[in-house]
């Protein structure tokens, strides 16, 4: 038998290193000189422990070894040769990553260190209806998700993964592909079916993406709201009719009658009081409820008063794009006005980022508008302006579809009339209570 004596170059913090090799063999010994790991040997069970970053458990002759609680398996095993422990040179990549939580490779016979690993393994769990994949990582990573029904797809910014690293579907996720790029890794998650909810959330020492049966979703707590009151007495009609008065009217009216259809309800005011915006949305948020029902009266803008306009406007938050929804924005937000401590208003830019998140509940508070507007407009015979979007402090919510129905315009005298009726403010909380019932059961069907 020929022995070849050659030598194995290794590149490592900048150094480099030359151990002698026999057949693809090195000495752990000359190992454990170039990367400085602490090595236990166990004569009895012939357990060879080392360790740097992470703890190795090997036995020479068996292919296999632990790594953390993990359990790998080499191309070629540790051998015992005349009282030397040997690893075999191609699996020193693999070793080393795992040992120095560094990236090690092999190129042109010459094994160098490489970028920090940072990404340290995935494990894809299956557990009461949930499947859990759980990318452990070192750092804070960046990460970035985006999906819809079964495809998702989640980038770690900065990541660099344990080379040779392997990804098995299990449970909801049925493909899962992992993709180096420049800077980043990218994740593509193929789920099974399209009704599942996804969360994706950082844990401690991992990213979680997590698939389970969409949780049935039961619209309870109504928030209605208001509008104005207090200082704040909102438009003024032309026979002195106040728009405070008015929303809480029809507040108190449309409480009543979802009271009794069994909802739980929560009123922004019940009587003659000012409150900020802000306060308004904490409200809600904090009360964790389904729906958030802001109510107001229209009104032409003072310069312009000789024009008469009417009828019903429904309205859901995002970006206003008519100058006629411009102008109702500016009105109702307006009330910042009154609040002497909180004027500065919310910078463009983070309500983008606010519109980004919450793409969700825009489309649903879409279809409450839409739901509310058709039934308002059919139940009081009221002008149907159609429904609207502007950017209201008041809809700013974070875990609600929410909407601000403008009920008619208290600037034009026979509408001012007709809301200073008892009777006619009972139809129009009537009309809204159907829009919301209606779109509860679209709402329902879909979850
Ligand atoms: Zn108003």
């Amino acid at each position: 038998m020929v022995t070849l004596l050659l030598s194995l170059v290794i590149i490592y913090q900048g150094e480099r290193y030359e151990i002698p090799e026999v057949s693809g063999y090195v000495n752990v010994a000359d190992l454990q000189e170039v990367i400085g790991f602490s090595t236990r040997w166990d004569r009895e069970k012939k357990f060879l422990y080392i360790k740097k970053n992470m703890e190795l458990k090997l036995m020479p002759d068996n292919t296999f070894f632990e790594a953390g609680k993990e359990v790998y398996q080499l191309s070629k095993p540790m051998k015992l040769i005349e009282g030397k422990l040997m690893l075999h040179r191609e699996t020193l990549p693999e070793l080393l990553s795992l040992l120095t939580g560094e990236e090690f490779f092999e190129k042109g016979g010459t094994i160098y260190a490489g970028r920090n690993v940072n990404v340290l393994g995935v494990d894809i769990e299956e557990k009461k209806g949930v499947t859990k994949v759980k990318i452990k990582i070192k750092g804070n990573l960046r990460f970035y998700y985006e999906g819809k029904d079964t495809l998702w797809k989640l980038t770690i910014f900065d990541a660099v993964p344990t080379p040779g690293m392997v990804l098995i579907p299990k449970g909801f996720v049925k493909k899962v592909k992992m993709e180096e790029k420049e800077n980043y890794i990218l994740f593509t998650f193929v789920i099974k079916d399209g009704n599942k909810d996804v969360d994706v959330r950082k844990d401690k020492d991992a990213i979680i993406f997590e698939v389970k049966e969409r949780e049935k979703r039961e619209i309870k707590t109504i928030v209605i709201d208001a509008g104005h009151g207090g200082k704040d007495p909102g438009a003024i009609g032309p026979s002195g009719l106040k728009e405070k008065y008015v929303t809480l009217d029809v507040a108190k009216k449309l409480a009543a009658i979802l009271k009794r259809k069994g909802f739980n309800i929560i009123m922004t005011r019940t009587d003659d009081t000012f409150i900020p915006l802000k306060e308004r949305t904490r409200i809600a948020d904090e009360a964790r409820a389904d729906l958030f029902i802001s109510i107001h009266c229209n009104a032409v803008p003072k310069r312009k008063k000789k024009e008469v306009k009417k009828g019903v406007e429904v309205y859901f938050l995002s970006a206003a794009k008519t100058d006629w929804e411009r102008a109702v924005e500016a009105r109702e937000n307006s009330s910042i006005e009154f609040e002497k401590t909180n004027s500065v208003p919310v910078p463009e830019l983070e309500y983008i980022l606010w519109d980004l998140a919450q793409n969700i509940f825009l489309e649903e508070s879409s279809e409450l508008a839409i739901a509310i507007q058709e039934e308002l407009c059919k139940t009081t015979g009221l002008y149907n302006r159609g429904v609207k979007q502007a950017n209201f402090y008041v809809l700013r919510l974070n875990y609600m579809p929410a909407v601000l129905v403008e009920i008619g315009f208290i600037s034009n005298p026979h509408e001012a009339k007709l809301l200073k009726s008892s009777s006619f403010r009972e139809k129009i909380a009537e009309g809204i209570a159907r829009g919301i019932e209606r779109f509860i059961r679209e709402y329902e069907k879909k979850y």
